[in-house]
């Protein structure tokens, strides 16, 4: 709306309360009105890195609880129906690191939150040993917010359904780096069927709404708990974004 729009809805009631209280019109009241900012655009597209679309907005509204809450209210595709309750992610505004996981298990499930069942306390462990944490410099977030039964892999129509409010979160967020954790959210965001052997370790970057992020892929908390041997390699992994942080001003 206009500054001219709302400056004649104001007169016309200030008008009306004029009349309702006295019968009289009164002194014309000042009021310093701006014209609305263009609506938020979303879906325009603008992926390099094979990314996660765009969400640029400029919503002045936006906000991660206005997210959050649009995530518990969500039933826009099958898992909103077999969800206990959405995880719609956790930690600080323009975090160090966002890391991004699949979607909530049975504990994540239970509790609404992202990462807090046996690979979360992994995850937790992994990031405290490079000096991150959600509670201080990170974000954690899923490529899904609601469980998939049974911990099956999300279907794309549940990962396509959900991609928007990823998209929203990090246009907000504006993390400094990425870190992807496991094959599902590699090959959801890069779109790639590329197994994560051949991805992970490397620095790359990912593009959400015209702005490029730092990116590192490594595995899964949860691989790292069936499999010991991809502890080595995800450590490298983990020294790898460390340094890269470093490199970062501020990167503490
Ligand atoms: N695995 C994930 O990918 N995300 C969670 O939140 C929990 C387990």
């Amino acid at each position: 709306m206009t500054s001219i729009e709302k400056q004649k809805i104001a007169d016309f009631l200030d008008l009306a309360q004029d009349f309702y209280t006295s019968g009289y019109k009164g002194e014309k009241r000042e009021y310093h009105f701006e014209d609305d900012a263009p609506a938020a655009q979303s879906g325009t597209g603008n992926i390099d890195t094979g990314g996660v679309g765009s969400a640029i907005t400029t919503d002045k509204t936006e906000s991660l609880e206005k997210i959050a809450a649009e995530i518990r209210a969500c039933y826009n595709c099958s898992l909103g129906k077999t969800r206990t309750n959405a995880a719609p992610g956790e930690g600080v505004l323009q975090p160090l690191v966002l890391v991004i996981g699949e979607g909530p298990g049975a504990d994540e499930d239970a509790q609404g939150r992202p990462f807090v069942g046996r690979a979360g306390q992994l995850l937790d462990k992994m990031l405290a040993s490079i000096n991150l944490s959600r509670n201080t410099n990170c974000f954690i977030a899923n490529v899904v917010k609601c469980r998939p039964p049974n911990n099956r892999d999300p279907y794309p129509e549940e990962t396509a359904s959900c991609a928007h409010f990823l998209e929203r979160q990090i246009t907000l967020l504006k993390p400094k780096f990425i870190l992807i954790a496991g094959k599902i959210a590699m090959q959801t965001l890069l779109k790639t069927t590329d197994a994560i052997g051949k991805r992970r370790g490397k620095i790359t970057e990912l593009t959400v709404g015209g702005a490029a992020y730092p990116l590192l892929i490594t595995y899964h908390p949860a691989a790292l708990l069936r499999n010991e041997e991809l502890k080595r390699p995800a450590w490298e992994d983990l020294k790898l974004l460390r340094s890269k942080l470093d490199e970062i001003k501020g990167g503490n």
